[in-house]
């Protein structure tokens, strides 16, 4: 009886009502993952151009479902963004990151990394406690403020938001901001002048076209420009070939991140700076 009403209900729902049913159980279930430590971090390595030594990681969230297997955050932080559990799960994101980071240089000294990245998303920036929240985590990792970046997008600061003053707030503790993602959002470059930025992230979109014949060097091309004049960094985001990689370097471009240089992994293999460093 009760398979025969189970399918009637799916007889009758709209697609909508199977959306939100699917959104609600994929938000109970991320309560329960955050319980029973179902998410882990990765970290991708940001290189130096040409050599590829690792200059920085950025952390990135893993859920493995025990039923379903991964699940892409792609899918699951936006619910966790509409139903809230992105405070949760942020702060324990950004702790977990701060002691591994912190581990990181105890152990490896000048092989570690200068930089971890660690995304905000738009909920945890608007709110009035989160730069507290980053102080508290480098306080109890013993990370220095300024081996941290924050990640945040252009369309979760908006001028006069209140995410804008929690970007002056973690830039006073001295925590470096990129901008993610950047050319795809809504906002202006004059954002670039309100709000204190330090890193451009350059998104993949202009780098997938970058070896394409015609114009398609144009927007990376202005955006290592920009990013040179205004006194920030540059990171190239997604590059995935050698010519990709070529490319970049010849217009000028110092940092990339990508499938070619490596993927989010536990542990990153940082020997290779120790390799680099002998290097002449
Ligand atoms: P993002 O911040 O732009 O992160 C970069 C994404 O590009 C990552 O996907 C990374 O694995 C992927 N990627 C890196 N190199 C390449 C490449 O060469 N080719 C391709 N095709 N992809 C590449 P991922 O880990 O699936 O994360 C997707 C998005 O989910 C992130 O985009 C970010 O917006 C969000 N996200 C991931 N982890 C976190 C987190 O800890 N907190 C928050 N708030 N958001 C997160
Ligand atoms: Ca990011
Ligand atoms: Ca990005
Ligand atoms: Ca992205």
């Amino acid at each position: 009886a009760a398979k025969t009403s189970g399918e009637t209900c799916r007889w009758y729902a709209t697609e909508l009502d199977q959306q939100a049913g699917e959104e609600a159980r994929l938000g109970a279930e991320l309560r329960t993952a955050l319980d029973s430590g179902q998410f882990r971090l990765v970290y991708q390595p940001i290189v130096e151009l040409p050599h590829g030594r690792i200059k920085a990681v950025e952390t990135l969230v893993r859920w493995d479902h025990p039923e379903r297997g991964f699940i892409s955050p792609v899918d699951f932080i936006p619910v966790a963004e509409r139903n809230g559990l992105i405070m949760e799960l942020g702060a324990w994101i950004l702790r977990e990151a701060c002691h591994q980071a912190s581990r990181w240089y105890a152990e490896l000294g000048d092989v570690a990394p200068e930089h971890i990245s660690v995304n905000a998303s738009a909920r945890q920036l608007a709110h009035r406690g989160f730069a507290a929240l980053v102080a508290s985590a480098l306080e109890d990792s013993g990370l220095s403020a300024t081996r941290l970046t924050i990640e945040v997008t252009e369309t979760a600061v908006f001028e006069g938001g209140p995410a804008v003053d929690t970007l002056h707030r973690l830039h006073d503790l001295g925590v470096r901001i990129a901008l993610d993602d950047f050319g795809t959002g809504h906002s202006s470059l004059g954002l670039l002048q309100t709000v204190p930025v330090d890193v451009l992230k350059v998104d993949k979109s202009f780098v997938d076209t970058i070896t394409m014949a015609g114009r398609h060097a144009v927007i990376a091309t202005a955006l290592i420009q920009v990013a040179d004049g205004l006194g920030l960094t540059a990171v190239a985001e997604g590059v995935e070939t050698a010519e990709q990689a070529a490319e970049l370097e010849r217009l000028g471009y110092r940092l990339a991140q990508g499938y070619y240089f490596g993927i989010p992994e536990a542990q990153p293999d940082f020997r290779r700076n120790r390799e680099s460093a002998v290097d002449p």
